[in-house]
């Protein structure tokens, strides 16, 4: 307890507020365990928060008061509850833009299903009207599946190529490498602010400056980003910034699109159907204004709701407070992982471009199998490529095990995670 005091967050206070986190289980799963405590199990240690967070109860009370009390369409009607719905509903947009610094407010915020729709939303709404053989899309080898696969697939249809900044041994980007690649022919600069795997913070608005020089522009993920660190999408000078809102306490189903104003007027639609148009005829329709004109059919209302709520308790507990807490704690683990000799971590040392998720993978045994151990624990951290199969190609692994933490994560889990490797290590040696 003596060592949260000096900590940045209360963590004993915000546990509290995460109900889910009392649960005790058992390693075994079936239909009939879905939500039920094991009274013989162990309370459970999550440490997935990069796959996906816990919700407050403000959260799940946010998303409950919506549809017990003004759950309706947007935008469709003139009624009471229509408007109460429309008017929260564009209200979590102000609240996004507010989030991440944008200044174009709501008309720069489109709600997305998730990052990987926010990505494939500008590949095919921007990329399949703006490639050509010849154009140059610049990816990274850290880049998550929901950039890399998705700017493949658009080469593929427009002809363009795509090149990879190779990543260092130490788990950094090679900017050398990146001036050599990012030059005339370069359309489109697509970068993962965070890595997933290695937990790389990376030289974005440097990255940003390069493709500017070249008149390309610059789409950030910021799926591990935005939930762990202050961010603004104007000081990185980020033509599109994209992000999920599961990753930040917020519900599934609502990721978030930022893209500069003149860039999404210029765009076409990526979906077309109701709620998107302003005028249509037999023959042909107008768009509406943004971000309408990206958000085709009935949009994530709850969601964007649910999304709201959530900035609201990480704006209470502070957004640099939540980075030194994480950065804590994964530096910590980093440590105690490190005392291990069998044990090889991936990605830069602990410093100031390293965020908080820890990638490791244990000699001999398969990450699937520590995964598996942990489970036995009650310790909840995920295994498996993490959707950068080609990094870890690279990286001469076929999986690694990560551990990723958050707000409401202690020293004693870390604790925890580090005396089930232990017992994974005695088990397999
Ligand atoms: N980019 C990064 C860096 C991620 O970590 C993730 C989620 N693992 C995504 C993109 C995709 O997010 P989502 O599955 O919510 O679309």
């Amino acid at each position: 307890m003596e060592a949260q005091e000096s900590q940045p967050l209360d963590v004993a206070a915000i546990r509290e507020d995460f109900p889910i986190l009392e649960r005790r289980v058992g390693s075994e799963v079936t239909p009939g365990t879905i939500g039920k405590d094991d009274p013989d199990g162990q309370q459970i240690v999550y440490l997935d928060n990069a796959a996906t967070t816990q919700k407050p109860q403000s959260v799940v009370d946010a998303i409950s008061e919506y549809y017990t009390r003004y759950n309706a369409n947007v935008h469709r009607g003139l009624h009471h509850l229509s408007q109460e719905a429309s008017i929260a509903y564009e209200l979590a947009h102000d609240r996004v833009a507010e989030f991440i610094g944008a200044s174009g407010e709501r008309e720069e915020i489109v709600f997305t299903s998730n990052t990987t729709e926010a990505e494939n939303l500008v590949a095919y709404a921007w990329g399949l009207d703006e490639l050509g053989p010849g154009d140059e899309i610049v990816l990274s080898e850290m880049e998550h599946h929901s950039s890399l696969v998705t700017w493949q697939q658009i080469a593929k249809k427009t002809g363009a190529t795509v090149r990879y900044i190779r990543v260092g041994g130490d788990g950094r980007l090679d900017m050398e490498h990146a001036k050599e690649l990012i030059g005339p022919d370069t359309a489109m600069v697509s970068i993962v602010h965070v890595s997933n795997t290695l937990g790389t913070i990376n030289p974005v608005s440097t990255l940003a400056d390069l493709a500017h020089e070249q008149d390309a522009l610059i789409f950030v993920d910021g799926a591990q980003a935005v939930p762990t660190r202050p961010v603004d999408v104007e000081a990185i000078d980020a033509d599109f910034y994209a992000f999920s809102g599961h990753k930040l306490l917020g519900p599934t189903g609502i990721g978030v699109l930022y893209g500069k104003k003149h860039l999404l007027e210029e765009m076409d639609p990526f979906l077309f159907g109701g709620e998107m148009i302003t005028k249509v005829t037999f023959e042909d329709a107008t768009w509406n204004d943004l971000p309408w004109k990206f958000e085709a059919g009935t949009p994530r209302i709850a969601q964007g709701i649910g999304l709201d709520a959530a900035i609201d308790y990480l704006d209470d507990l502070g957004m640099e407070n939540v980075r030194e807490h994480e950065e804590l704690i994964a530096e910590y683990a980093y440590d105690r992982l490190d005392e291990f000799d069998d044990v090889t971590l991936f990605g830069p040392d602990p410093g100031p471009d390293r965020a908080g998720l820890v990638a490791f993978a244990l000699d001999d045994v398969h990450a699937h199998d520590v995964a598996s151990i942990m489970n036995d624990h009650a310790v909840a951290i995920r295994a498996g490529h993490h959707c950068t199969q080609p990094l870890h190609q690279k990286l001469g692994v076929p999986a690694t095990a990560r551990a990723s933490f958050y707000v409401y994560n202690t020293r004693e889990e870390v604790d925890a995670l580090v005396d089930a490797i232990d017992d994974a290590r005695q088990l397999f040696a």
